[in-house]
């Protein structure tokens, strides 16, 4: 048994998905979508290689003898995130100011500066591959029910210069093969610990901000209530978009009241109350969380309830 096949075996023994690479290169060794044949794993559809990545040993030692084979390790169906430690390409690769005034000069330093900042009693002795070019791979289990995914340098929910985590839809060149001549080593040999709570904090990618409120949408939704509705709406938003500093938010208030009454009776959808009163008290030049108080309360008032 080659050296190779042995190293697929053995990631996919520890339940990792593997599936094979290029000889001595990192990428896939499988047909592309555009010569798919549509014959074997790809009789439904083409299959790309996060999907026919497996654990199967009959399987991987069939692909195996085809060719001396890297392993490719993909990290989704693993449920791993893989933290890569990179080095500079070549000497004009330098740190950017913020992370070079911290004396940074790899991604190794970057990783470091992080955990000191965000967990500096923590202890990170996970499985760690060392790459061919003097790289890391920090291997992490991913915390059940988040998904993450590919994250490169700063970009986005990037940890910073030099370190990039594969997680769904990436993989990791595993130990024991070797790309242009040089071997990816096991550095250390203990199970992968769990993704820190703090990593998978800055990798969550964040929910969308809160679209502001937009006027015109407003006004078209308040534009569709009965006649009556909205004349009371128009008046009462025209009183709080008008009303002074000292009286606008009393006036809002008395407003939301007066629009509470409406809400309770069911001619007025809630939502259309808040929104119309909101952009009005925001047009008076009151903040938003003031104004949603004040609504709140108003509203609570008229339809003759505590807020
Ligand atoms: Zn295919």
């Amino acid at each position: 048994m080659t050296d190779l096949l042995t190293a697929a075996l053995t990631a996919a023994a520890r339940g990792w998905h593997v599936f094979p690479l290029a000889p001595d290169a990192k990428y896939p060794a499988l047909h592309r979508e555009e010569l798919c044949p549509r014959t074997g794993p790809c009789t439904a559809g083409h299959a790309g290689w996060e999907r026919r990545a497996t654990t199967h040993p009959d399987v991987i030692r069939r692909a195996w003898s085809h060719g001396p084979y890297n392993t490719g390790l993909a990290c989704g169906p693993s449920g791993l995130v893989v933290v890569d430690l990179d080095t500079p390409k070549h000497p004009g690769d330098l740190p950017p100011p913020k992370w070079a005034e911290r004396g940074v000069t790899d991604g190794h330093d970057v990783f470091a500066a992080l955990c000191e900042e965000h967990d500096p009693y923590g202890q990170y002795d996970t499985f760690t591959v060392r790459t061919g070019r003097g790289g890391t791979h920090l291997y992490f289990t991913a915390p059940p029910g988040l998904v993450l995914r590919n994250t490169c340098g700063e970009k986005g929910q990037g940890l910073g210069w030099k370190v990039d985590t594969r997680a769904l839809g990436g993989y990791v060149v595993a130990a024991g093969s070797t790309v242009a001549g040089r071997p990816y080593n096991l550095a250390l040999d203990v199970p992968p610990m769990p993704l820190p709570v703090w990593l998978a904090a800055l990798l969550t990618p964040k929910a969308p901000p809160v679209a502001p409120l937009d006027s015109a949408a407003v006004r078209a939704r308040i534009g569709r209530l009965q006649a009556y509705t909205r004349a009371a709406v128009r008046g009462e938003t025209e009183k709080v978009a008008g009303a002074g500093e000292g009286v606008r938010n009393h006036t809002l208030f008395a407003s939301a009241a007066a629009l509470g009454r409406l809400v309770a009776a069911g001619t007025l959808p809630e939502h259309d109350a808040t929104d119309a009163l909101l952009d009005a008290g925001q047009k008076a030049g009151l903040g938003e969380a003031e104004c949603r108080r004040t609504i709140a309360k108003g509203l609570a008032r008229g339809a003759g309830r505590a807020a």
